[in-house]
């Protein structure tokens, strides 16, 4: 695997994948009942934007270092940023948190997290993210067994009811790992059903993830919402034009967070016409 998250931190997927990630668990935790989540490609926690690798791309520049410079004012965008600059003022001004930090920092003392990582060296990074923080069990496994292993969740007497499940792979395997993240999807929500999931997904050309879409909307969930961030035309099946969170089972009015926010952030982030946010429920809640 070449995939490395150090050059792609920060940038206009991470700042729409983690809003709505912070967005998910501050709807979640307004219910007192413990959470168990689960990051399945967890990336190595914490990154700098200013290392060779960071730079060299620039990508961050685009994505958190734009908004940061504007801030528009919607909640859900402020409290995004209140927690990149909780990073920085923990782990110097040009750190950016990954998915573990994020879920660490939302979630609270009684919820369990399990994070998976493939690569030694990203999974070691992140052992010493967390080494002090005892709701974080760190897995150097693939993320995809690691599904049917943790769920449903129960760790010890605990079992857990209420949660989530994040995957975000890096899609080296191009359209093989919408396959393979869909059988996951299915396998996991006959384990835990009422759990909410979130699969992130490159959009480079549109019309050819029209399968993805008919078969997400086809799996046993109760309720199916897309969130997708557009920084320019989707017409280029050679670049990534912008890219979209498959939200299952989402709580109530996350889509009406997003909903405000998406615009914003297409706004901010959108690098030439066709830039645009978009929200679309494959299947309503009965
Ligand atoms: N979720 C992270 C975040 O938002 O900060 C970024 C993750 S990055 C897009 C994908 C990560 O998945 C990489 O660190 C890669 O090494 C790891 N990876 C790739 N295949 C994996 C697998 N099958 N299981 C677990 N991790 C995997």
């Amino acid at each position: 695997m070449n995939y490395r998250h150090v050059f792609h931190a920060g940038n206009h997927a991470d700042v729409l994948k983690h809003l709505a990630l912070l967005a998910l668990c501050d709807t979640l935790t307004a219910k007192p009942a413990a959470l168990f989540a689960l990051d399945t490609h967890a990336g190595r926690g914490l990154y700098a934007l200013d290392s060779n690798s960071a730079q060299r791309t620039g990508e961050a520049e685009g994505g958190i270092g734009r908004l940061m410079a504007e801030a528009p004012r919607h909640p859900a965008i402020t409290r995004y940023l209140t927690a990149v600059r909780a990073c920085r003022n923990e782990h110097g001004v040009a750190a950016y948190p990954g998915s573990p930090w994020l879920l660490a920092h939302a979630l609270r003392e009684q919820d369990r997290i399990a994070v998976c990582e493939l690569q030694a060296e990203e999974a070691g990074v992140l052992e010493s993210v967390f080494a002090r923080d005892p709701r974080v069990a760190v897995h150097e496994r693939d993320g995809y067994p690691a599904m049917k292993a943790l769920l449903p969740p129960r760790i010890g007497e605990t079992r857990y009811n209420r949660g989530l499940v994040l995957i975000d792979p890096p899609y080296e395997a191009q359209l093989d790992e919408f396959d393979t993240a869909l059988s996951a999807l299915r396998e996991s929500l006959s384990r835990w059903p009422q759990a909410t999931y979130v699969l992130w997904y490159p959009i480079k050309l549109r019309r050819s993830l029209q399968p993805f879409y008919r078969r997400a909307a086809a799996l046993p969930a109760k309720s199916s919402l897309v969130a997708e961030l557009q920084v320019r035309a989707d017409d280029s099946p050679l670049r990534m034009n912008g890219s979209g969170l498959l939200i299952l089972n989402p709580p109530w009015q996350l889509d009406q967070t997003l909903a405000g926010a998406l615009p914003l952030l297409a706004k901010v982030l959108g690098e030439g016409p066709g830039a645009a946010g978009r929200l679309e429920w494959l299947v309503r809640a009965a």
